[in-house]
């Protein structure tokens, strides 16, 4: 059985590619080895999939190579997204921070891309398991033969459209890093992102009372700060301004051995010392006036938690010129070492993946070995929270599907 194309991975990269290749006439095989198509669509954004974002740059992924996702998201980029979903009539709304979500159902858009596909007859295969792949040198046509659980193909081209790590009880698999590393393409060790942080016994315990707040503030790592709700959970830190900071923090890792805390600012846009200078003389109680900015129990906690007794019973003008600065430095600038993240099972997606040194940035496909491609997750691409993912995975889809 010969294909022009082939993709792994049926999930939102490995369609779009495969509708793509199919209106320009090739003969494309899709195959997943899930039980059900684009699962990891079906459940995004509780059911209502945050399809992409109304402002999407460079700036809004990370990646060894900044610059990498440029081409692909101005060749298709959201608009052209919006435009399919406004041809298909899928109702949509608009979130904070310009997040589009689905009116009604993820399903929407599975059955968009899956209509998509039948329309230029692409052939599916699902579930099915890849066995083993081989590229026959010299050969211009059947250059990969694919063995699987369904049967032998070959194809001329060969896309790998398998994702990240994250949650593999829906399907996640390393498969594509491993067909990478086959072909000598190299791979930066994938992380978890997106991803709740833990806390080290000896500081969640002192904060289990804080346990199940949350709070409207700045999460900060390096230059990378997002105002968003932080949530105080039983094992650490967890919320959207967490998640979305410990992408940030987790890529560190990459660059040195060395950790850095994160740091909570609980009190946004404001000036902690200048506003504790305001009621310095007075003789309200610290967590009371926290209280006025964040919630009670939270204020009472952390103050117990900063400075011991003294914080909580004495009035502001009993407490130290000193004390009072290093409380305004931690409001601040609250710093909090994770001693970890939660995990692939509890991350979004993946940091790293295939480097993006050994693609180009316009066709997708792997410099030293023609015919093999690699878009979406499974390459070193992470995007913010807020729709940037799903759009990486349609750009760089797209983009391969002109080429493979
Ligand atoms: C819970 C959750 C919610 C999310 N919500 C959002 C959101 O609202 N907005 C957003 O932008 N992003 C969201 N993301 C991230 C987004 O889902 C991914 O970035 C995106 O799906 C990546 O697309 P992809 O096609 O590269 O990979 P996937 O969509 O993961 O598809 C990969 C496909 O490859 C298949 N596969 C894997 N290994 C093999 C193998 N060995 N053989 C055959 N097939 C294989 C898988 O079964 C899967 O179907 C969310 C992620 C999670 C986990």
């Amino acid at each position: 059985m010969h294909f022009d194309v082939i993709i792994i991975g049926a999930g939102a990269a490995g369609m779009m590619c495969a509708a793509q290749a199919a209106a320009r006439g090739r003969r494309v095989l899709l195959l997943d080895h899930a039980e059900k198509l684009g699962e990891r669509i079906r459940i995004s954004g509780g059911g209502r999939c945050n399809f992409t974002n109304r402002t999407v740059s460079a700036d809004n992924y990370l990646s060894h190579n900044p610059h990498f996702c440029r081409s692909a998201l101005a060749r298709f980029s959201q608009f052209d997204f919006i435009a399919m979903i406004e041809k298909r009539r899928i109702p949509y709304h608009e979130r904070e921070h310009g997040q589009l979500f689905c009116d009604e159902s993820a399903e929407e858009i599975i059955d968009m891309l899956r209509d998509a596909c039948d329309d230029g007859g692409v052939k599916w295969a699902f579930p099915c398991a890849v066995k083993h792949i081989e590229r026959n040198e010299g050969e211009a046509v059947k250059r990969y033969a694919v063995a699987t659980d369904n049967g032998s193909f070959s194809c001329q081209s060969l896309v790998v459209a398998t994702g990240g790590m994250a949650i593999p009880k829906i399907g996640a698999s390393p498969f594509g890093y491993r067909l990478a590393e086959q072909f000598a393409v190299p791979v930066i060790p994938p992380k978890p992102a997106l991803v709740p942080l833990a806390l080290a016994p000896e500081l969640l315990e002192p904060m289990k009372p804080l346990a199940g707040a949350t709070l409207d503030a700045v999460a900060q790592f390096e230059d990378a700060q997002f105002r968003e709700n932080v949530l105080i959970t039983h094992r650490g830190l967890s919320g959207p301004a967490i998640l979305q900071i410990s992408s940030y923090w987790q890529m560190q890792e990459y660059r040195s051995g060395k950790k850095q805390p994160v740091e909570i600012d609980l009190l946004p846009g404001l000036d902690a010392g200048a506003w504790l200078e305001e009621h310095r003389q007075g003789r309200v109680h610290l967590p009371n006036l926290l209280a006025e900015r964040l919630p009670r129990r939270f204020a009472h906690e952390w103050c117990a938690l900063q400075g011991g007794e003294k914080l909580v019973t004495r009035p502001i003008s009993e407490l130290s010129r000193r004390d009072l600065e290093t409380v305004a430095t931690r409001l601040n600038a609250w710093p909090l070492m994770p001693a970890g993240t939660l995990g692939f099972a509890k991350a979004e997606v993946t940091l790293g993946g295939v480097s993006t040194d050994a693609l180009s940035s316009k066709t997708m496909e792997a410099k030293a070995v023609p015919g093999l491609f690699f878009v979406g997750e499974v390459v070193d691409v992470t995007g913010w929270l807020g729709g940037y993912n799903f759009q990486w995975a349609w750009s760089s889809g797209w983009v391969a599907g002109q080429f493979a």
